[in-house]
């Protein structure tokens, strides 16, 4: 096992302490009503190595929402249960330089998502997961996640009120020209899935357990499976600066706009962090700052 096994929580608090200054420097996401209410001056840090104990340091009872950080859960589990052939044809592999709800990007994509860490990728995927509507699909996949992680996730009902509420909703747009592609055939479904799923809520820790599921061998999840969704998040996983992230980083990851971020050390275990304020492309600034010191003290970067 490399480095992560050893991380000391001595050093991981002077790290924290060093990027005290950035937590709250950027913006929550005003388009979210409750996602704009959370107080900006958390920070939050899980290391999960494969085989010690899992290290939680700062505010680590503080509850988010997945949002974006759902997406490459919800492609494992339609990679494990529908097979690679089925989900590439519905979504594609390349990475955009848009943001996550482009519509710009879906139309020079004439409806046929480009990827699954988009919004529009995983408003296509969620059609696969079995269920009559949004409750009964958002709950096969928690039962799926407990089953593979061990980790129970509930719906965070107020969050979920907030995103049904958006008045301009892009991921309505984007269902819309999904479903005008022929790349959907609920438009109200698929957006009841996706709302639902991005409003369950995690802690860091929960956060990153469930990333095990992705980061080490597992004996009920393929690897082919794990290759594909690692590969995905270190091409797109951080939206458009994902491949600036590749050469600062150097892993897979994933962010969403509550403020979180998920990184995977193949082999070796998971970190995840949670700071809301985030930045234009909306990634964690605090969070960012600090994994990217983790990343270089530890040399945990795969290249
Ligand atoms: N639910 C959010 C949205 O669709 C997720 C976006 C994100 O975390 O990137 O706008």
């Amino acid at each position: 096992l490399g480095q992560l096994a050893q991380a000391a929580p001595a050093q991981l608090v002077q790290w924290m302490a060093e990027v005290q200054p950035l937590v709250g420097l950027g913006h929550l996401p005003q388009y979210v009503p409750e996602l704009a209410q959370v107080n900006p001056e958390t920070l939050a840090l899980a290391v999960q190595p494969a085989q010690a104990k899992l290290i939680g340091l700062g505010d680590v009872s503080c509850r988010f929402s997945l949002m974006s950080l759902m997406k490459p859960f919800l492609l494992l589990f339609v990679l494990e249960e529908q097979g690679a052939d089925i989900v590439f044809d519905r979504v594609g592999m390349l990475p955009s330089d848009q943001s996550f709800h482009s519509l710009k990007q879906l139309a020079a994509d004439r409806g046929h998502p480009r990827n699954p860490m988009l919004n529009s990728g995983a408003l296509s995927l969620v059609e696969l997961l079995p269920g009559r509507n949004g409750t009964e699909r958002c709950r096969v996949f928690c039962q799926w996640l407990q089953q593979k992680s061990g980790i129970a996730l509930t719906v965070d009902q107020t969050m979920l009120a907030s995103v049904r509420e958006l008045p301009n909703d892009t991921n309505r747009a984007l269902a819309q020209m999904l479903k005008n592609a022929g790349s959907i055939s609920s438009m109200a479904k698929a957006l009841d899935t996706y709302n639902q799923i991005c409003c369950l809520a995690v802690t860091v820790s929960a956060l990153a357990q469930l990333g095990l599921l992705l980061a080490v061998r597992q004996d009920c999840i393929q690897r082919r499976s794990q290759r594909i969704v690692n590969a995905l998040m270190l091409t797109s996983g951080v939206y458009e600066v994902s491949g600036e992230w590749a050469l600062r980083m150097g892993l897979p990851i994933k962010s969403g706009v509550s403020g979180g971020i998920l990184a995977i050390v193949p082999g070796e275990g998971t970190i995840a962090l949670y700071s809301p304020a985030i930045d234009d492309a909306g990634n964690s600034v605090a969070g960012a700052c600090l994994l990217e010191k983790i990343i270089q003290n530890f040399d945990l970067s795969l290249f």
